[in-house]
């Protein structure tokens, strides 16, 4: 395939809806003929039910040399290929078409996160044609925006070879340097009761009541997460503890019938070094002394872990150098980093775009910036990561 300018193939990934809840095959085979030449190879690593992929790229002689347990050298740049849904009436042009307006390229995914996407394919596209063996890989995940589905799966899964240490994941940050997020875990709390026409109620059994006691029990667990400071939490001023929503609550199916299920959905943000399970496990202590002998279930329904990166390395110095960044900066959402560290990578979030356009009708991603963007990746690689050849 011939190569495309990044416009050009931002204007490309855009054109496919890779909406979470559609394959990600169409695109992912689109950027692996868009990739293959004689000195790459590539992986699709597929979902438990094939239906997607994770794609993996990287030179044949970088991945022949990469063992385990080492510290791979080199530069991993890592992206998700799904997007929101673009559902929303206020579309002004068609989402899935790349439109330009007022220096801004309008399209679904052209801030989360096609457009570093695209930048990432292009850059190791050109580097490689060049240096056969440069120490780059790209991983390119599916369903993050399901949370950080398919970074958990690859992270637990992938036995291959393991991948440059130092990894950029290219989410939206305006062209900031982001060492830090918190963590997100879903949880869900589900009460049984037992049907009963309400006329006779001594029949049933109410799932609905002890929810009541659920709910209270909850919001004093939230207290009292409020008034904790944990390692960390100085990073992020705003809101310094691990803050629990409780988003939805479910029950009952009509008035006149006793309910018999009620579930209760709560979204949980964790600081740096906070696990889903130890949060789950306090969750479920807090549940079980509110409600005695009446019995439950506790659910993890997503797990998003926070990232830190404790100490400089060589991507984030360079990266700093570039924007000229001295402090650390944070973010509060969640990314498929969170994963990555938990299993030895070292990542920095760093991207064009911006959060505040992304999952809403409309987005866009700023030309000026999508250029400077590539602009510094071209600079990084070249510098620090293209030397062997
Ligand atoms: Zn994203």
């Amino acid at each position: 395939m011939t190569s495309l300018t990044d416009r050009a193939l931002l204007e490309r990934l855009v054109g496919f809806d890779s909406t979470s809840r559609n394959s990600n095959r169409p695109i992912a085979d689109f950027v692996c003929d868009y990739l293959d030449s004689p000195s790459v190879v590539i992986h699709q690593h597929p979902s438990d039910d094939g239906e997607k992929v994770t794609v993996i790229v990287r030179t044949k002689d970088h991945e022949a040399a990469s063992t385990p347990g080492t510290p791979v050298p080199g530069l991993s740049l890592s992206g998700h290929l799904d997007v929101v849904p673009a559902d929303e009436p206020e579309w002004t042009s068609d989402p899935f078409v790349l439109t330009e307006r007022e220096g801004m390229l309008y399209g679904r995914g052209a801030s989360d996160m096609k457009g570093f996407v695209a930048l990432a394919i292009n850059r190791f596209r050109s580097t490689v044609q060049d240096h056969p063996s440069a120490p780059l890989a790209l991983l390119l995940t599916r369903d993050e925006e399901l949370g950080t589905i398919g970074a958990h799966h690859w992270a637990k899964t992938w036995n291959g070879a393991p991948l440059p240490t130092d990894m950029l994941v290219g989410e939206p940050t305006e062209l900031r340097v982001v060492t830090m997020h918190k963590g997100f875990v879903q949880l869900r709390i589900t009460l049984t009761g037992i049907p009963a026409h309400s006329g006779y109620p001594h029949l049933g059994k109410s799932a609905i009541e002890p929810a009541g006691t659920v709910l209270i029990a909850l919001t004093e667990l939230r207290r009292s997460l409020d008034a904790e400071r944990p390692d960390y939490s100085e990073h992020f001023p705003a809101v310094p503890y691990p803050a629990l929503n409780i988003g939805r609550v479910h029950g009952g199916s009509a008035v006149n019938v006793v309910p018999d299920h009620c579930a209760i959905d709560v979204g949980i943000r964790l600081l740096p070094t906070m696990t889903g399970d130890q949060m789950c496990d306090r969750v479920r202590a807090a549940v079980a002394d509110a409600l005695g002998d009446t019995p439950f279930a506790l659910d993890l329904i997503s797990d998003s872990p926070p990232m830190w990166l404790d100490a400089e390395t060589d991507l984030s110095s360079a990266l700093r150098a570039e924007v000229q960044q001295q402090e650390t900066e944070t973010v509060s959402y969640a990314t498929d980093a969170g994963w990555f560290q938990t299993v030895g990578y070292r990542c920095v979030i760093f991207g064009p775009g911006s959060i505040a356009v992304a999952h809403k009708p409309n987005e866009r991603m700023p030309i000026d910036q999508f250029e400077r963007g590539g602009a510094i990746l071209d600079r990084v690689i070249s510098q620090r990561y293209a030397m062997t050849s």
